[in-house]
């Protein structure tokens, strides 16, 4: 199992798949399809034959039953692209067999250190994969991919191990927020999947934010400054008064665990016009819809102050906690905790500070939480991935193929 995930995992590693935000295609980049198309090859020859790339970049293949007995359909997905915060090209893995808890040159003066990442230290007698200084890893997510594919491998080439039909999916565009936006849950046909696109060793997440975006416009009145005196409406000021309103306690730097924030992104203005833009999170669904009352509230005490509509607000969901989706099957997420246990994983339920394609494909009818991929400091040129983790990984998803034949339909 070793020998194959890291090589599958350089492999994938190699190839640039970098998505990009400012497109409109899907997938964002063709270059993806490079990736998908080597995939759908490497399931081919492993005989799952109905792999295929769609239309839209997202490669689908189902390894077939092999027990005579129905089981629910279990899913294992993964994200193809690279993040656009950092370059993907020409990515040139390294290898630090053995790693002795010091400081790792990674080259270009980069250095990967346990003084700034800690957890290093946790990896002490391990081989860690990392950058060569001057591009990220891709452990996000091609980790994950390496692990689904060496699962998958492992359960061919081990007939003995029964197992109900297992569906593969495979999605562009995940770094830009649009990875589940066109996967077809219906054609894809599982009953419930696991995003492999976590972390460290023993993640297990199904709790993610509420999400919101908030616009909030305001609208000054111009006049010379030398005759302003109780004539001019500055917009730049009135935003910085609706922004001090809000709760100066509920902020990103100041909130961690369970605790929501709002977000203030971008502001821009002048003396005429303001625009703020907010994202505002919460695990918590009263506390969310709180939030958002709370961002109409204080715009409508600034209109009252001000005896005039200055200040318009606009509210848009964005996505929402998969929670509410993954509690009424909780046993799906009973036997993922199961399965790192037996690989002698202890797993580790944390919320997530964010959203993942999960969340959004909960929503969309396919609970999905999300399992350790294994990887660390995604998105730069520090990102690194233990090799035992991986494999980990790959244990965990065989067991979890397992441990769904003790399903009932
Ligand atoms: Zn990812």
């Amino acid at each position: 199992m070793m020998k194959n995930v890291v090589d599958k995992f350089i492999r994938y590693a190699k190839i640039d798949t970098r998505s990009d935000e400012d497109s409109t295609t899907t997938p964002s980049t063709s270059k993806q399809r490079n990736l998908a198309r080597l995939l759908v090859e490497e399931l081919q020859a492993m005989g799952l034959s109905d792999a295929q790339v769609d239309e839209n970049g997202y490669v689908m293949a189902t390894l077939p039953s092999n027990i005579d007995r129905e089981v629910p359909v279990v899913g294992f997905i993964s994200h193809m692209d690279t993040a656009p915060d950092a370059s993907g090209e020409n990515v040139n893995p390294q290898f630090v067999e053995n790693y002795d808890g010091s400081d790792i040159p990674l080259g270009n003066h980069a250095v990967l250190s346990p003084s700034d990442f800690p957890e290093l230290l946790e990896y002490v007698g391990q081989t860690l994969i990392t950058t060569d200084g001057t591009t990220l890893l891709g452990a996000d997510d091609k980790a994950g991919i390496a692990e689904i594919m060496s699962a998958i491998e492992y359960l061919t080439n081990h007939p003995e191990i029964e197992h109900g039909t297992v569906k593969i999916g495979f999605t562009p565009d995940e770094e830009i927020g649009r990875g589940a936006d066109k996967f077809d849950v219906k054609r894809f046909g599982a009953d419930f999947a696991y995003t492999l696109d976590g972390g460290r060793i023993g993640e297990l997440e199904y709790e993610n934010f509420n999400a919101a975006g908030l616009t909030v416009n305001v609208f000054g009145r111009n006049v010379h400054p030398g005759t302003a005196k109780n004539q001019m409406i500055n917009a730049i000021t009135l935003g910085m008064e609706y922004d001090r309103t809000l709760p100066h306690d509920q902020r990103p730097e100041h909130t961690e665990g369970y605790e929501g924030f709002f977000h203030l992104m971008d502001f821009q203005g002048t003396v005429d016009s303001a625009t703020l833009r907010y994202i505002i999170r919460d695990h918590d669904k009263v506390k969310f819809e709180q939030k958002k009352m709370l961002a109409k509230h204080t715009a409508d005490y600034l209109n009252e102050k001000y005896g005039k509509e200055i200040i318009v607000v606009e509210l848009a969901d964005q996505y929402f906690n998969m929670k509410e989706k993954i509690e009424p099957v909780k046993y799906i997420v009973d036997i993922a905790e199961q399965a790192m246990v037996d690989a002698g994983v202890e797993p580790v339920k944390n919320p997530i500070r964010g959203g993942t394609d999960g969340s959004k494909l909960s929503f969309m009818g396919l609970p999905t939480p999300n399992i350790f991929a294994g990887g660390h400091n995604f998105h730069g040129i520090h990102e690194y991935v233990p090799v035992p983790s991986m494999e980990k990984a790959v244990e965990v998803i065989v067991n979890l193929v397992k441990n769904v034949t003790r399903l009932e339909k």
